[in-house]
């Protein structure tokens, strides 16, 4: 355990930025990245994982890498999406504490200074909270607060409002993260699932240096379905209650139907109710396989036990660590 009052010390702080198509914005990123950090601990090592890109990341991260030591650079195979990309820049770090950066520069090095302190002062995990969003549209910011709303009232594990993949964690929680092998990731979940002690540092999130957002509305919308369905069973019981409702209904109509049939002596419109109660219960049963169906979906992935990613190339690194790919 944590011993309260001892400062920790960072001998190296791993710094993983993932990248796909930041041709524009890598070289930038890298110069304040170095220019802030590099002197804030004693050593640094630049994780780039390259996740795919098809401009010129890859030639400008070999430039940095055969300049710069500290640069280590690792090229999937192809795309494999963010949360894959940190996974395994993650799973190649060797830092005491290692920090998540977008290449964009919308996550500040200057906060990375903070979170620091935040960890150096016990905190296993130090999450930027962004307080404001600059250049964002009207419609994703409302998506995004929508998203964090709806998690926030359905999930079973408290997911922190507002919070992006920008943070820095101490290495246990980096190795409790590598050590979940589930396939549909949310890791803002994941980490406060794990339950170590992590704090907010609020930021203003300022525009995207160049280049454009990878992130188009297809993608945004499936890692918010990740997310809610990963950490929330609430679909599966709304469709009980639904289901029960509509059973309930279908009872009503029967009893009432019958009490017809005994007191007036008439069959009101039994065709009716019989529609009625197909309807019913045609549309309970397909409310049921539509959310079995999302849950066994799942079931597939994970027995499947593919791996999250594979890794093509690795470049700068000390002696290759080895690099086992999460369920692989
Ligand atoms: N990214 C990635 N793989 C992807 C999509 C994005 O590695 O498939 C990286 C991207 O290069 C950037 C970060 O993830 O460093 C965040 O992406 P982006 O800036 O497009 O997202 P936004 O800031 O708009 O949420
Ligand atoms: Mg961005």
């Amino acid at each position: 355990m944590r011993q309260v009052g001892k400062q920790r010390h960072c001998r190296l702080l791993s710094v993983v930025v993932p990248c796909f198509n930041e041709e524009e914005a890598i070289a930038e990123t890298h110069r304040q990245l170095v220019a802030t950090l590099g002197d804030a601990v004693p050593a640094i090592e630049l994780i780039y994982v390259d996740d795919g890109s098809q401009d010129a990341t890859l030639d400008i991260l070999r430039d940095l890498q055969r300049v710069d030591e500290r640069v280590r650079v690792i090229v999937l195979s192809r795309n494999f999406g963010k949360e894959a990309a940190l996974l395994a820049g993650l799973a190649n770090a060797a830092g005491d504490a290692a920090t998540i950066v977008d290449a964009d520069l919308q996550d500040p090095p200057e906060v990375v200074l903070e979170m620091l302190r935040r960890w150096q002062n016990g905190a296993d995990v130090a999450y930027g909270l962004r307080t404001e969003r600059e250049g964002e549209t009207a419609f994703k910011h409302w998506t995004a607060a929508l998203f964090y709303r709806l998690l926030g009232k359905l999930a079973d594990t408290a997911v922190p409002m507002d919070a992006g993949d920008f943070r820095l964690m101490d290495r246990i929680a980096v190795d409790a993260l590598l050590a979940m092998p589930e396939q549909h990731r949310f890791a803002r979940g994941l980490v406060a699932w794990s339950g170590f002690r992590q704090e907010p540092v609020p930021f203003r999130r300022p525009q995207r240096a160049s280049g454009e957002t990878k992130y188009p509305l297809r993608v945004m919308l499936r890692l918010a379905l990740d997310g809610l369905l990963s950490f929330s069973t609430a679909p599966l019981r709304l469709a009980l209650w639904l289901g029960l409702f509509a059973v309930a209904l279908g009872l009503l109509g029967i009893v009432y139907a019958l009490a017809e049939r005994l007191l007036a002596g008439v069959w009101l419109g039994s065709e009716a109710w019989l529609l009625l109660a197909v309807l019913l219960l045609g549309g309970v049963q397909l409310a049921f396989i539509g959310v079995l169906g999302e849950y066994i979906g799942r079931i597939y992935a994970e027995a499947k036990r593919r791996p999250l990613y594979l890794v093509q190339e690795k470049l700068g690194f000390p002696s290759a660590p080895a690099d086992e790919p999460i369920g692989g």
